[in-house]
Parts: structure tokens; C-alpha cells; sequence
């Protein structure tokens, strides 16, 4: 089985690995196998302000490269992500937990941001008009920003750094970027990979550590623009924190998910694909479904179809390929994950499958489906983060619409029904900022903005497609009048 080929976490500073300056941050352990990989650096102030320094250093003569000279980097990252894809598969399961093909899956994802980065000199493009007045023409460009901060969270830890590095880059920033201390090893062998591309030094760095890396980065003056992914409550302090200096501030936070199926919905395919938005990465995915709610008749077959589902699901280490849902991430997510099991049966819940008694010398929580928690139960609010499925019932779709609207979160919501009425009044009036039809993880292609709303987002700019390169860049509009062609008398 593959292992890692380091156990030290380093930092990546001006086109330099250093070692970090103290390792007293978290002990890093294999979530499958429970084997300690190593210990992550809790990181410091100093670090990021070398680190933002040499991203400054940087800037200007990366700015000034041609568009198209900057994206040859990434035609040369683009495949050697490609060449590389087992090999990050396998320290992403390794670190992280989740099954090899899902691993793979949210490279491909990743990828195809850095595929549509490379449009950048088409897609960075700004507008002009001549003949504004007579004699006078109004160009707008857009330039880049300067030092841009990514901090991202555990559950995806290659496809959310590139959820914004290929398209700060591509239009000519600079990079920090802060993974998260529970997945150093993916990052830093992104950050290896990009360096063999022949990217200039301080073009992308890399610090490790957790909140005192967060706050320096949050407070450096020379930091223009910052980008987090994680939980609300961080996504939240961050946003606040990062616009008080006037940066700009986009940041993705947690989520709530509810999946609403309709009588006429296909039984087969509805239940296989909710499963696989419930389980699939134990959960631990930020469009997972949290709440199914049944409509009318649907409530007969669908609670005996998804405990079938959830109880062949085969739990185990993701390296081994017959393994379909792997370990929570620590042994602290899954203590968290068996108390909000027991919290819902508490609170009126019947868990109709328990996933409290999986085996393993991991973090494994089974697959969990809990049935009839009561609207007012705090569990129908808290975002679990595991393998448990709540599945409740709802008279109409109106209901389950309110259902949504209640919910201090709006990241994503689906229905599953064969009426394109009763789906597109669904998706017409859902308060949710990514809407599956038939679709269990409606999450969007890289060409399309990631739009959490509500508590699941805080800004105005979301990831990926047209809106990172509104994000990355500030527009500038340029009036000229030349004196060969005096349009007015003074
Ligand atoms: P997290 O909030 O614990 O950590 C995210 C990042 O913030 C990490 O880099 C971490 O080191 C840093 N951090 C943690 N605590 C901090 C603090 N007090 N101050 C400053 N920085 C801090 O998130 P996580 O547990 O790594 O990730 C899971 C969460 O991320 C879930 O809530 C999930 O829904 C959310 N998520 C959201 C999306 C989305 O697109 N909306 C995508 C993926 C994950």
C-alpha cells in the first residue's frame, strides 16, 4: 500500500523549502489506520511575513509577464497533474481518509479549474468604446491585485487550493497559500509539482500552521486579498477580521444540505444517488446531504430503500479498492459525529441504521440513518459533518421550500421528482445557492461560480469561472483625448 515519502512539514518561501520555525501544532494521524504521519507546525507570524514579503517581491515582474506567457505554467501544471494523478490520489486518501477513487475524483475537479485558468487571456479581457464624446475613447482593463492569501479546510485538500490559485496567478498575483493543518502533505506536494513547472520564485508560497498563521496573514498590510474555505463560525471571524483592513474578503463556510423527493421521483436511481451524497466521503463534503425530506408517498418506500443502501455500504480503508466510505477525519470528528447521533435519538430521532458500532483502529463512523427528528430538535440546524443522514417528512414541496428557507445555512439543496413543473417552481424559489435537480452533489463545473448563500458564504465574489477573475483583479477605466483631435473649445 502507498505510504507518504515525508513525515516533515516545510514551508515553501520564495522558491525555498524551509523548515518550519516550531512544530508544536496538531499530531498528524492516518484517519484509516490510526498511524501517526507526522506534526503539523502551528505556524507564525514570522513565517507569513516572509512568506507575503517574497509574494510581494515577486509581483511586479510577474505582472508585467504576458497573459499568455503566464499560462503556460499552468498548461505545464495541467499535465503534470495529469501524470501525477495516482500518486496524489493516494496521499490524499492517506491523509485525509476518503476512498481512492474519490480522491481521484476531486483532482479532476481541481484540474479543470487549472484547464480553465489557461483562458485567462480571453477571459481577463476588458471592454472599450471609441468616440465616448466627439475625439474620445474609454478603454476599461483589469489588473491584478497584488499578494492574494488561500486558506482552505481538510475535506478537499487539492481541489479547494485550486479553486482559486490557477486564476489568482493566471492574472497576475501572487500567492500564500494556508492549507489546513490536518492535510499538510497534498499541499506541499501540489506546491512541489507546481514548482517543477519553472514558475518564477515567490509566485506561489506556501505556510503551514492554523490560527496564528490565519490572523498574520489576516493583518498583514501587504496582503490585497484573501480567500477561506472551512466552517461558518471561522468563515465568519475571517470575513470580518480581513475586511476591517480593507482587503477583499471571500469565504465559503459550512453547510446544511436538504435533498426533497417527490412520489413521482425514480425510486431506483434516487435512492443510489442519495446515498452516495450522504455517505460518500463519510460525509464530509460541504454539498453532502444532511436532510431528505419525503413528499406524500414517497414516505413508504424511501426510509426502507436508503437503510438498505446505507447497510451495504462497505466501510474501510479508502487505499483498498473495494472500500466505498472511509474514516471521519480525527478521532475527535468521530467522538463528535456518535454524540450528535446519540443527541438526535434524544431528541426524537429513531436511528433506523446506527453507524455507532463500526470497527477499526480508525476514525470510522458507519453509515447513519436517523428518521423523524422533530423541526424544532437544534440537530435539523447543526451541521454534523459525518456519514448520518436525517430523513423527515413534509406534506408539499411548499413545506419543504419553508423547510429550506428556515435554515441558517444555503449552500445547496436538490429535488428528485420526474414533474419539470414541481422542479422548476423548486428551483425557482429555493434559498439555496446551488440547486440539483435529480443531481445529489450539485456541485459546479469550474466554468461556474461555487454560490453558497445565507450563512454558507460571506462576500460578493464566489470560486471558480468569471467570478475568481472579478475577484482577482480591480478594474481600471481609462478616459483619453488626444490633442490631434480637440473635441471642445475652452
Ligand atoms: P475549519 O473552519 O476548521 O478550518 C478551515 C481553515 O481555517 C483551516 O485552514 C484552519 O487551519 C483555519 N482555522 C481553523 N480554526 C481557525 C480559527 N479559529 N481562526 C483562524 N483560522 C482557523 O474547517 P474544516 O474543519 O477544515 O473544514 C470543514 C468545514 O468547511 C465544514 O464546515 C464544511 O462545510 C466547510 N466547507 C465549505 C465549503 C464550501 O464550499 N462552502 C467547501 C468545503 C468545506
Amino acid at each position: 500500500m502507498a505510504t507518504l515519502t515525508t513525515t516533515k512539514v516545510r514551508n515553501f518561501i520564495g522558491g525555498q523549502w524551509v523548515a518550519p520555525t516550531s512544530e508544536a501544532g496538531l499530531e498528524l494521524i492516518n484517519p484509516a489506520t490510526g498511524d501517526p504521519l507526522g506534526r503539523a507546525p502551528a505556524g507564525s507570524g514570522a513565517e507569513v511575513d516572509d512568506a507575503v514579503h517574497a509574494a510581494h517581491a515577486a509581483f511586479p515582474a510577474w505582472r508585467a509577464t504576458p497573459a499568455a506567457d503566464r499560462v503556460q505554467f499552468l498548461f505545464k501544471l495541467k499535465s503534470l497533474l495529469e501524470q501525477h494523478l495516482d500518486e496524489l490520489a493516494a496521499l490524499i486518501t492517506i491523509e485525509n481518509g476518503k476512498t481512492l477513487s474519490e480522491s481521484k475524483g476531486e483532482l479532476r475537479r481541481g484540474i479543470e479549474n487549472v484547464e480553465v485558468a489557461c483562458g485567462i487571456p480571453v477571459l481577463m479581457q476588458g471592454y472599450s468604446l471609441e468616440d465616448v464624446a466627439p475625439g474620445i475613447d474609454e478603454i476599461m482593463v483589469r489588473q491584478p491585485l497584488g499578494v492574494a492569501a488561500v486558506i482552505t479546510p481538510f475535506n478537499f485538500p487539492l481541489m479547494i487550493p485550486l479553486w482559486f490559485l490557477p486564476y489568482a496567478i493566471a492574472t497576475g498575483n501572487t500567492v500564500v497559500l494556508k492549507p489546513s493543518d490536518r492535510v499538510p502533505f497534498s499541499a506541499a506536494r501540489l506546491v512541489e509539482i507546481i514548482h517543477q513547472t519553472g514558475l518564477p520564485a515567490g509566485v506561489v508560497n506556501l505556510v503551514n500552521g492554523g490560527k496564528n498563521a490565519v490572523d498574520a496573514l489576516l493583518d498583514h498590510p501587504l496582503v490585497r486579498a484573501v480567500s477561506f474555505v472551512g466552517s461558518t463560525p471561522v468563515a465568519k471571524y475571517v470575513y470580518a477580521r480581513g475586511s476591517a483592513s480593507g482587503k477583499r474578503v471571500q469565504c465559503q463556510g459550512g453547510a446544511k444540505n436538504h435533498v426533497v423527493v417527490l412520489p413521482d421521483a425514480d425510486q431506483e436511481t434516487t435512492t443510489k444517488i442519495i446515498a452516495d451524497s450522504a455517505f460518500g466521503c463519510a460525509g464530509q463534503r460541504c454539498l453532502a446531504v444532511s436532510v431528505t425530506v419525503t413528499i406524500g408517498e414517497a414516505k413508504d418506500w424511501f426510509r426502507e430503500a436508503i437503510s438498505s443502501a446505507a447497510t451495504g455500504l462497505k466501510v474501510g480503508n479508502g487505499l483498498d479498492p473495494a472500500t466505498q466510505m472511509g474514516p471521519v477525519i480525527t478521532q475527535a470528528s468521530r467522538e463528535r459525529v456518535l454524540s450528535l447521533i446519540g443527541q438526535g435519538a434524544e431528541q426524537g430521532a429513531k436511528a433506523i441504521v446506527d453507524g455507532r458500532g463500526a470497527q477499526g483502529a480508525g476514525s470510522f463512523v458507519g453509515p447513519t440513518v436517523l428518521d423523524g427528528l422533530p423541526a424544532s430538535s437544534p440537530l435539523m440546524e447543526t451541521e454534523i459533518f459525518g456519514p448520518v443522514l436525517s430523513v423527515v417528512h413534509a406534506a408539499t414541496v411548499e413545506e419543504a421550500i419553508a423547510m429550506i428557507e428556515r435554515s441558517a445555512y444555503g449552500n445547496a439543496s436538490s429535488i428528485f421528482t420526474s414533474s419539470g413543473a414541481a422542479a422548476r417552481k423548486f428551483r425557482n424559489l429555493v434559498s439555496t445557492g446551488n440547486v440539483g435537480v435529480n443531481i445529489g452533489v450539485p456541485a459546479p463545473m469550474a466554468y461556474f461560480p461555487f454560490s453558497g448563500w445565507k450563512g454558507s458564504f460571506f462576500g460578493v465574489m464566489h470560486a471558480q469561472g468569471r467570478d475568481a477573475i472579478e475577484f482577482f483583479t480591480d478594474k481600471k477605466v481609462i478616459v483619453e483625448r488626444w490633442p490631434r483631435e480637440w473635441s471642445r473649445k475652452f
